[in-house]
């Protein structure tokens, strides 16, 4: 008799029976693509574990793209609901904060605890705000008067909104930077990443499983690969079919003479505003953005941004910044990798081959359990699409592949983990009857 329960067969593609994780008898080495916040968290999570890892960056330092801001806002995102993004990005934040907290006491990386402000900006946001706060976890958050909220900002508003106490901020490159001085880990630039091959090392099965990576001068050897290349490489992206399309965002720069005082807490509006200390080097003492500009692709600061981003931080805090047109253009420029559904991609990559002729070629209305349980290309995992989300998500993303690589469970709930799944583009399309996408379009 067939003892199979309904349960266990849902959702066949995005089933791990069929995952293997890296048996003891493989080295524990590791190649990670890209040397932004997805990349440095897995090279330190597995160097932690005692793996030696190789972190390859196409630019000629690391944190140079989307993860290249003096300041990222943290906090979780409400919704009405609670839905199915809210619960990620809380889990999320667990991970950051867990990863944060012991770095922000130690001063090895930027940023403060200095709690979040999310200002309610219209009718419609205050009734999604404090519908969330009745259905979001006890404590997460308060909601405060526009008066109680310019108190705990230190500067006017007419705006109530939640404050999160747990809040603040952190400058990713210095935590790019602080996982990446790690003893095992060598990080090689100006390595741009061609391609990424299963290698057959023949007679002994047991070597059968490793990868090598190539770049254009160089090829790297491990027995995984973490892929984590943001938004710029579309071509290795669709190589991985992930539908990964760059957002170009400007944060505006403001030295002392251009604020009337500093913020207390970090303030997310219709964009954010940080102050803080951002580099010694720095004449910087506060930040605000960001713009979101696809499909524009040009990596250049433009006044039109900087005014936009002026005039959203002035309608929220009218006496924050000086008034006055500034004759300064100072900020940066990055290109957050979303995705479709504005949540991220990470885990093991599926056997495309396999699930092409599984899958996508078969009938796509039979009952779920009519279909096999997904295969994965053992090894072979990513970490991207983190959007303008990542500091919620990157640490996550890292704690769940190193668990996932040496055996353990995943961190996610079931929901949540088919929901961030690489395979979840494709199959969607297939199971509403759609060609497959793409992703170089996207
Ligand atoms: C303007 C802006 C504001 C933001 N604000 C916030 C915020 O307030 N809060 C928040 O949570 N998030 C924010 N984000 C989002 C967050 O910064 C990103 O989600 C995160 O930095 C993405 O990290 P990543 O490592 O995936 O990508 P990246 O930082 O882009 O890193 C990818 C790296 O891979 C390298 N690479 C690409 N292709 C190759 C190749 N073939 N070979 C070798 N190397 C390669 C790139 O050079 C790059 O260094 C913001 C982003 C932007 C742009």
């Amino acid at each position: 008799m067939n003892t199979t329960t309904q349960s266990s067969v849902a959702r066949p593609w995005f089933s791990l029976e069929n995952h293997q994780p890296i048996a003891a008898w493989q080295s524990k080495t590791a190649v990670v693509v890209g040397g932004g916040l997805a990349g440095a968290t897995v090279a330190y999570r597995l160097a932690q574990m005692g793996w030696k890892v190789t972190v390859l960056e196409m630019q000629g330092a690391v944190s140079q793209q989307a993860s290249g801001n003096l300041a990222g806002a943290i906090h979780p995102l409400v919704t009405a609901d609670w839905n199915l993004r809210s619960q990620f990005y809380a889990k999320g934040l667990e991970s950051t904060l867990r990863w944060l907290q012991p770095w922000w006491k130690n001063g090895n990386i930027r940023g403060a605890q200095n709690g979040l402000m999310q200002l309610a900006m219209s009718a419609t946001m205050v009734k999604r705000l404090q519908a969330g706060l009745e259905v979001m976890p006890e404590n997460f958050a308060i909601w405060q008067t526009p008066q109680q909220a310019s108190e705990q900002m230190g500067t006017l508003t007419k705006y109530g909104g939640l404050y999160f106490p747990q809040g603040g901020w952190v400058q990713p490159k210095s935590v790019v930077e602080n996982c990446l001085s790690h003893d095992y880990i060598d990080v090689k630039l100006h390595q741009t990443v061609e391609d990424v091959q299963l290698l057959n090392m023949g007679a002994n099965p047991k070597n059968d499983q490793a990868w090598r990576v190539l770049t254009a001068t160089s090829h790297y050897d491990a027995s995984v690969v973490v892929v984590a290349t943001g938004a710029l490489d579309a071509r290795l992206n669709a190589k991985l079919q992930l539908p990964v399309r760059p957002v170009k965002g400007q944060v505006s720069h403001f030295g002392k003479s251009e604020i009337n005082s500093a913020l207390k807490t970090t303030v997310t509006h219709e964009g954010y505003s940080v102050c803080g200390d951002f580099g010694q080097a720095s004449q910087v003492v506060a930040i605000s953005g960001a713009t979101f500009e696809a499909p524009n692709m040009t990596n250049h600061l433009s006044f039109a941004s900087q005014q936009h981003n002026k005039t959203l931080a002035t309608k929220a805090l009218p006496n924050w910044l000086q008034s006055g047109d500034s004759e300064c253009l100072a900020g940066n420029v990055g290109f957050r990798p979303t995705t479709p559904d504005h949540l991220p991609i990470f885990g093991e990559v599926p056997d495309w081959g396999w699930m092409a002729a599984s899958y996508l070629q078969k009938n796509p209305s039979h009952a779920e359990h009519f279909y096999p349980k997904q295969r994965y290309q053992q090894g072979l995992y990513v970490s991207n699409g983190h959007g303008a989300r990542g500091l919620m998500s990157a640490f996550l993303a890292a704690d769940d592949i190193v668990n996932s690589l040496t055996g353990g469970a995943s961190l996610l709930p079931e929901t949540l983990r088919h929901a961030v799944h690489p395979a979840r583009f494709a199959i969607r399309q297939w199971r509403k009857g759609l060609p497959q996408k793409n992703h170089h379009d996207q």
